[in-house]
């Protein structure tokens, strides 16, 4: 299978908190979109690999993506070793997807920067003709990076008014993570969908805000991501608790 947009995130559920409007509003559009979460999330405060399994199973059939996988690199131990660049790389070669979604490159959660540098060095090794790996070499055409912080600006933010409902129920289905059993909210770090929503600053009828601000030296879309070319980040105002 090959498809046109491939997100990828280091935990299942990053991918719905950070651009899950924008993958709706792709398949919407008629693209072909998937999800890679590099780790299982089986470090997680709450829920169980197999647990978290079903929910981003669920998760996805909301999003309606094509394809969605696991590179089964370690949760909290997410590096950009030459092992995991080699397991993306192949993924890559088999989907071929014209477009990447990665995470921003700051973050607090080490899992987090380090998917953004293992991606984008997978996705280059992947195009390397003389690699001796399974597959045709190709490599994305343009990478995007997308981000949770609410205090950066971003280059561009996708209109996901659209979408806002049903990418909340693609969060909603990590039942485990944001509707934990009663015996389970004490726990500190619980992150409420409700907070969630609030975190955002929406008013009573959603409405996701977005805008495009090109970077000054932009260069041609053919220099794959350099120096030169358009750094794009999608922003999505909502913080994930992990
Ligand atoms: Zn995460």
């Amino acid at each position: 299978m090959t498809i046109d947009l491939l997100a990828i995130a280091a935990h299942p559920d990053d991918v719905e908190l950070t651009c899950g409007g924008t993958l709706l509003k792709s398949a919407a559009q008629g693209y072909k979109t998937g999800i890679l979460d590099l780790t299982a999330g089986e470090m997680g405060t709450r829920g169980t690999p197999e647990i978290r399994a079903k929910e981003s199973a669920r998760a996805a059939t909301i999003l309606k993506v094509s394809w969605r996988g696991t590179l089964g690199v370690p949760d909290s131990d997410v590096q950009p070793s030459r092992q995991h660049k080699l397991a993306l790389a192949k993924i890559i070669r088999e989907l071929r997807p014209r477009t990447i979604i990665l995470p921003y490159w700051e973050a607090r959660h080490p899992d987090h920067y380090h998917a953004s540098t293992l991606g984008y060095e997978g996705c280059f090794l992947a195009g390397l003709k003389q690699l001796l790996l399974e597959g045709e070499p190709f490599r994305p055409f343009k990478i995007l990076y997308c981000t949770s912080f609410e205090g950066m600006l971003p280059t561009f933010i996708v209109d996901i008014t659209k979408q806002y409902e049903t990418r909340r129920r693609a969060i909603l289905a990590y039942q485990s993570q944001f509707r934990p059993a009663k015996s389970e909210r004490k726990q500190r770090v619980f992150l409420a969908i409700d907070e969630l929503d609030a975190r955002m600053d929406l008013p009573s009828s959603p409405t996701a805000r977005n805008s495009v601000r090109p970077k000054a030296n932009a260069g041609s879309a053919s220099s794959w991501p350099s120096t030169n070319s358009t750094p794009v980040w999608i922003f999505s105002p909502a913080t994930p608790a992990a």
